[in-house]
């Protein structure tokens, strides 16, 4: 029905395994991507830094070419001091002065000789020791393309062994002057490849890496920096110059590339940490999850044993009537399927038709709102054979997680049995209850048979007195006034006696008449006096046969009792009985030697303030003995010949009906005093 059953161990197991391999697989794949990642992330770096370096290799060239440019620029303003020797020569070594990467300058004249000449001082050793450096041998053709183009021209590259050890790679650069007074020339610069490496690309620059000037085919022509590092990147940019083209080549090692870059590469390895974090704490929470799950299967599994288990029948129903759960035991009462029962709305399948309407609006009343009893209520279902059954139904909302109502949970008792025993006890009872009424009847009967006798002898033994008197007056007419007297008084002893005789019978009549309703008491207001003056005749008699003194007292202005009148007067009766046959003819009964009963009445006042009867029968007799104490109220136990043994037991019940109480206690010096309480009727009591 609601749960399913839980899951076998080694099925169990064998999801557990497949999990694992899940989980395996996640992680290697979360590994691999993660590697993939970094690696990409590196090589991102690696080729960013490239870019870099390309940019900063071109920055260097354009940097070299603008320092050139300069320097042609300053050589053209050396044109002016060409009147005097010594003055150009002053300024030229000014200039030599200024710019390492010149290591001569020379004035030629048109044909290219040599006017004159100045040598750098940072390269006296390498250059005026040893071998004089002629200079380039394709000088004269770069001088024609400097004189044909009106602007600075480069020879190609030479190296100079100078001072062994300490070599140049030179380079010359030839530009075309023109003198207002010596016609044209040249002026002719040497530089120091190495030398334009060190002065025109910035220190910063320079730092940590390897520079150079390269030939085309890759031959290093000039290097700048020593390399500590194994993994360099390199980036290399064509320096084209007129006459000359060389590559310059910058090598940088990867270490201190990836420095400003490393970001990328720690974020990377960060977020990484943090998805293995994730997902270590996502497989605790599914741990949790799973832990809770099964938590969650036993307490279902152990809910369905109980429902199971159970004897009540369980029953959900929605807002509008229809079922959403059945347990066994409510299936098994109405005889109906889950699958039957589930979903079925209004009228149920287990209502008996002749109820539906009734049951119709007390379902409307409960979709109302209004809240039912929670002792329940009783109510008849119908099994799937048509048969029907009594139900007890308890009912309460059924409240979701989120503290609304969703229906209604209802808890069903078949009364079947219940009903049976309570029928059963009921014509026991009854049964008891005519036996008991029977036996006192007869009893009664018997009394009455026997008391009869008195009041019939004497209407006899009158009459005969009187036909007597009338049998003799025959004889000796006229009747004499005295006898007529007689006469008349014997008549009216007769009447007397004839009327006690039927009051004797009516009150019998009274006490044996079974009521219209069996067990139902018919309470009304009655007056005491009444209840004694009914039981009077009965008791009359019986008193003088034993020759017993009868004491009756009741309160002035007693109150009425609210009771069924001959049922008390059966009470009153039997205990007044019982009182007389404590105290047997002709026998000293006790220390005191009076033969008396006593009935009274008292009002009292209970602790809740409401007024009670207190009717008291107190005999002289001998009194209770233990063994007779114990079973006093025990039907069918009884110590005499004639008795029944079910006056007391009868009489506690009667009271008891009442809302009284039946008690007894040992008279002082002799005999026992019976009490009974009834409620008073008050003004409102019918
Ligand atoms: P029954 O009178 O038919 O025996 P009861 O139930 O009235 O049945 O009384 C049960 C027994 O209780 C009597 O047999 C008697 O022994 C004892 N009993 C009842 N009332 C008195 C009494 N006033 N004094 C002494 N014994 C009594």
């Amino acid at each position: 029905m609601s749960s399913t059953p839980p899951s076998s161990v080694p099925a169990r197991a064998a999801w557990w395994q497949q999990r694992g391999v899940l989980w395996a697989l996640l992680v290697v794949l979360l590994l691999a991507l993660l590697g993939t990642a970094i690696i990409l992330a590196q090589r991102f770096q690696e080729a960013q830094a490239q870019a870099a370096l390309e940019l900063e290799a071109h920055n260097m060239v354009s940097d070299i070419r603008t320092g050139l440019n300069r320097n042609v620029q300053t050589l053209q303003n050396l044109q002016n001091l060409t009147d005097n020797e010594e003055s150009w020569e002053a300024a030229a070594l000014e200039i030599l002065f200024q710019h390492r990467e010149m290591t001569r300058l020379q004035w030629r004249d048109a044909r290219l000789r040599l006017l004159s000449e100045r040598h750098s001082p940072y390269y006296d050793d390498v250059l005026q020791q040893g071998m004089v450096y002629e200079g380039s041998q394709d000088l004269s053709a770069s001088c024609a393309v400097a004189k044909r183009s009106s602007a600075p021209a480069f020879s190609s590259s030479q190296f100079w062994p100078g001072v062994p050890g300490r070599g140049l790679e030179l380079i010359e650069m030839c530009l075309a002057v023109s003198f207002p007074n010596a016609g044209s020339g040249f002026f002719v610069m040497s530089y120091s490849l190495q030398g334009l490496l060190q002065e025109m690309i910035a220190r910063e620059a320079q730092r940590g890496r390897v520079i150079s000037f390269t030939e085309v085919d890759g031959t290093r022509l000039a290097i700048l920096g020593t390399s500590r590092y194994e993994r360099m990147l390199m980036a290399q940019v064509v320096l084209e110059l007129p006459g000359q083209v060389m590559m310059l080549r910058i090598e940088s090692p990867r270490e201190l590339l990836t420095t400003p870059t490393w970001g990328i590469t720690s974020l990377v390895i960060v977020l990484s940490a943090l998805l293995l974090m994730l997902l270590g704490l996502l497989g605790y929470d599914m741990r949790l999850r799973l832990q809770a799950q099964r938590n969650l299967a036993e307490a279902l599994a152990f809910r369905k044993a109980m429902e199971d288990s159970l004897v009540t029948g369980l029953r959900a129903r929605d807002l509008q009537g229809r079922i959403t759960y059945v347990n066994p035991a409510f299936c098994q009462m109405v005889g109906l399927s889950p699958a039957v029962l589930l979903g079925t709305g209004i009228p149920a399948p287990y209502w008996p038709p002749e109820l539906i309407d009734e049951y119709q609006r007390r379902q409307a009343v409960r979709l109302a709102g209004q809240t039912l009893p929670r002792e329940g209520f009783e109510s008849v279902f119908m099994r799937h054979d048509g048969t029907r059954f009594p139900v007890l139904i308890i009912e309460a909302p059924l409240i979701n997680a989120h503290g609304q109502q969703t229906g209604w949970m209802s808890a069903i008792l078949d009364l079947t049995e219940q009903h049976r025993i309570e029928a059963l006890q009921r014509a026991s009872q009854e049964r008891l209850h005519a036996t008991a009424r029977l036996a006192t009847a007869g009893e009664m009967a018997s009394l009455l048979s026997h008391e009869l006798n008195q009041p019939l002898a004497a209407i006899a033994s009158y009459a005969h007195g009187a036909l007597n008197l009338l049998d003799f007056s025959n004889l000796h007419t006229p009747m004499s006034s005295p006898d007529v007297e007689d006469v008349r008084l014997a008549v009216r002893r007769i009447a007397e006696q004839a009327e006690r005789a039927g009051k004797v019978i009516r009150s019998v009549a009274d006490f044996v008449r079974r009521r219209e309703q069996d067990g139902v008491l018919a309470r009304e207001r009655v007056p005491v006096d009444g209840l004694m003056e009914a039981i009077m005749p009965l008791l009359g008699l019986q008193a003088r046969k034993h020759d017993i003194q009868l004491h009756i007292h009741t309160p002035p202005k007693c109150p009425p009792a609210l009771c069924d009148r001959t049922m008390i007067e059966q009470v009153l009766l039997n205990l007044a009985r019982n009182g007389i046959q404590a105290m047997p003819d002709n026998t000293p009964t006790s220390a005191s030697g009076l033969r008396r009963l006593d009935i009274s009445v008292a009002v009292h006042t209970t602790t809740e303030h409401k007024e009670e009867l207190v009717f008291a029968v107190r005999d002289h007799g001998l009194g209770l003995t233990p063994e007779v104490a114990t079973h006093l109220f025990t039907p069918f136990f009884t110590t005499k010949a004639e008795g029944m043994g079910l006056g007391l037991s009868l009489c506690r019940t009667v009271i008891e009906q009442h809302g009284g109480a039946l008690t007894y206690e040992a008279a002082q010096p002799s005999g026992t005093i019976f009490r009974f309480t009834l409620p008073v009727a008050d003004d409102a009591a019918v």
